[in-house]
């Protein structure tokens, strides 16, 4: 080993799922939309302006977050943009998780929320779900250096209820509260309406899922003035320009087109509903889902073999290893043909 590498940040990064290069596979392993996003952001692409990419873009965001306080019915100063969720969660973590004590979040969740403790050095503790993947409020009560959560969870699909949040946030008036809310307008209840009565909450939401923008990378936080000027200010101190000029523009697009918006997700919701009976006639159990993907595990089946044979055929969905979670499978909500195809895999197989 050189003497400088003793001095390096040594971390153990995020795995993210795969991004195959061929074509032809059925990709229900990374949670993106199977439908393109809106046609408004088409046009909006068609029309851009290229001369405008010799600036740099406006480091407040402006447009992209006036047009986020309005749909969402909040103050300017009450949003926060940045390079995708996890930007905005990293972000987070860094400006608000700084009293040494351990901050919580639950043992099945998303592990980027691990790999951001540790490259920030904060200590933090994982509750654990009950044995039907719930979280159990009461774990959160303890004192602790900040709470965060995904609602609905990942990857159980699982929403917890808006009184049991409300519960969590109401019991720890000392830290900051994060709601990571990737996949609530696939099903749950926003936290968003607590807003108005809880400064030490900040929900953080994301174009990826829902929006169908993944490539765009725009995720925004919504929470107190005072939360989101800490937020501005962390961000001024380490890159000022974080939002692109396309992503500004396009993003922007995306958010006037609610009609399309709601349309695709009412499409992802019924596909579910029905891929959800169709697991279940086959023996699969998953904790009831309300994100645009399904958790589930077939009692006396192998869930890697199963995977692996999945993958064999060019369907890819996602295993996690690790206790209790090694038995199932994540399977992204794709169109009614792409789920056809994996059933009839399925059939087959089992
Ligand atoms: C997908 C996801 C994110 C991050 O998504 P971005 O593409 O970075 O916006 C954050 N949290 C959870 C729980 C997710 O599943």
């Amino acid at each position: 080993m050189k003497p400088w590498e003793a001095n390096f940040r040594n971390v153990t990064p995020y795995v993210p799922g795969e991004q195959p290069k061929q074509t032809g596979v059925i990709k229900l392993n990374t949670n993106e939309n199977p439908y393109g996003p809106s046609p408004a952001v088409k046009k909006a692409l068609e029309d851009f302006d290229t001369e405008r990419l010799r600036l740099y873009p406006d480091p407040a965001s402006q447009v992209l977050v006036d047009a986020l306080a309005k749909r969402y019915g909040l103050g300017t100063d009450q949003v926060f943009v940045g390079v995708g969720s996890d930007d905005v969660l990293a972000m987070s973590f860094l400006t608000f998780f700084n009293s040494g004590k351990p901050i919580l979040f639950p043992d099945i969740s998303y592990s980027f929320y691990s790999v951001w403790a540790e490259l920030y050095r904060i200590p933090y503790e994982r509750p654990a779900l009950d044995e039907t993947f719930r979280i159990r409020k009461e774990d959160y009560y303890k004192e602790n250096g900040g709470v965060i959560f995904p609602n609905p969870n990942a990857p159980t699909s699982l929403a917890l209820g808006l009184a049991e949040v409300e519960d969590i946030v109401a019991h720890n008036q000392k830290s900051v509260v994060i709601v990571d809310e990737a996949y609530i307008d696939f099903g749950g209840e926003s936290a968003l309406g607590l807003l108005s009565r809880y400064e030490n909450l900040l929900v953080v939401q994301t174009f990826s899922k829902s929006r169908s923008m993944a490539g765009l990378r725009i995720g925004y936080a919504m929470g107190a003035p005072a939360l989101i000027r800490a937020l501005n200010d962390v961000k001024y101190s380490f890159n000022s320009y974080t939002m692109n000029q396309t992503s500004l523009v396009l993003g922007t697009a995306a958010l006037e087109d609610e009609a399309y918006f709601r349309e695709t997700v009412g499409k992802i919701r019924a596909t579910r509903e029905r891929a959800k009976e169709r697991l279940s006639d086959l023996g699969f159990v998953c904790p009831e889902p309300s994100a645009n993907f399904i958790f589930a595990g077939r009692p006396g089946t192998d869930a890697k073999a199963l995977f692996d044979a999945l993958r064999e055929k060019n369907i890819y969905v996602r295993h996690f290893d690790g206790p209790r979670i090694g038995d199932y499978l994540r399977i992204t909500i794709g169109t009614d043909e792409q789920m056809e195809r994996l059933f009839e895999f399925l059939e087959n197989y089992l």
